[in-house]
């Protein structure tokens, strides 16, 4: 018990555990039917977005992807049903108890058989545990893990195992003042990036180029992914790129970062892909496709980045 902690708080917090607790093995869905059977148009869009060219995934006799298990139970934003499921029951109580935020930590997916076009897809799913009360650098509260069961014309497709921590959000501290303030983490320079490095001190984005095959690689890795080549050159990017995706940073806040802000995937004009920062305009108005051009931001004495300034117009 910490300090501070009364007893009736203690007696509180394990009744709230007793009642989350009576949640684990309820079913959160039960033989619930997939809006769409297995269909080649889904598999094309999802091919599309993680850039997947296996051939194992078109044409005749294709399945589909195994990481797509999910997707093929999603209920978009109409739902599936509009009854209350035991994880809206679970959540009330989580909102009740403060637990009002809620982040995705991580999944865990088996496959047993795969998907092919045509399939019709039914689910279960179970709230499998809840955890007691953890501190976590978010807040504190309580992991939650569904599992569920994919099933492909009635037989055992694979298994979707997701968790969340569902958590009372700790108040947002003032940054401490300090003398010359955190500084941004420094790059790892080592012998297979160091020629890059060695580019951005003369304000030059330096692209590998495979000496053997000619195809560019982007990050510098020792060898070429497409021949295996170790020969290589470079090939200075011409600066001009869009953003090919991007996230905004909100959590966790790093020492030295200023959240929110927006980290982009930017597609070079020569074909391959940097990650780095916008700047020039504000975080909210990142998009995909958004025209941006490479510049130098110079961080600090002993640090200069490549960033990407968003195109006018
Ligand atoms: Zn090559």
């Amino acid at each position: 018990m910490t300090a501070g902690k009364t007893a009736a708080d203690a007696e509180a917090e394990e009744e709230l555990l007793r009642r989350l607790k009576s949640f684990e093995g309820r079913p959160a869905a039960t033989a619930a039917r997939a809006k769409d059977p297995v269909n080649e148009p889904m598999i094309r869009h999802w091919c599309e977005a993680m850039g997947d060219t296996n051939p194992a995934y078109t044409g005749p006799g294709a399945t589909a992807p195994p990481t797509m298990l999910q997707a093929w139970t999603m209920g978009g934003l109409s739902g599936h049903t509009s009854r209350a499921t035991a994880h809206d029951e679970l959540f009330a109580l989580l909102d009740a108890a403060g637990c009002t935020s809620v982040v995705a930590t991580d999944c865990e997916q088996e496959y047993l058989r795969p998907l092919r076009p045509g399939d019709t897809v039914t689910f279960d799913a179970v709230i499998e545990s809840v955890s007691p009360r953890k501190t976590t650098k978010l807040g504190s509260g309580h992991f939650v893990t569904t599992r569920m069961d994919v099933h492909a014309n009635g037989e055992l497709a694979g298994t979707h195992r997701f968790r969340i921590l569902k958590y009372a959000p700790v108040a947002k501290r003032p940054p401490k003042p300090e003398a010359a303030g955190p500084r941004r983490p420094r790059p790892v320079v080592n012998r297979d990036n160091q020629g890059f490095w060695d580019g951005v001190r003369e304000h030059k984005l330096l692209i590998q180029r495979c000496t053997a095959c000619a195809t560019l690689r982007f990050p510098w890795l020792p060898g070429c992914n497409a021949c295996s080549s170790p020969d290589w050159d470079t090939v200075e990017a011409s600066g001009a790129g869009t953003v090919f995706s991007y996230v905004v940073m909100h959590h966790p806040p790093f020492p030295a970062f200023d959240p929110p802000y927006a980290v982009a995937l930017v597609e070079l004009a020569e074909g391959v892909r940097v990650i780095g920062n916008i700047t020039g305009v504000p975080y909210d108005k990142v998009r995909i496709g958004l025209p941006v051009r490479l510049e130098f931001l110079r961080v600090d004495d002993a640090l200069e980045l490549p960033v990407f300034r968003a195109e006018a117009g």
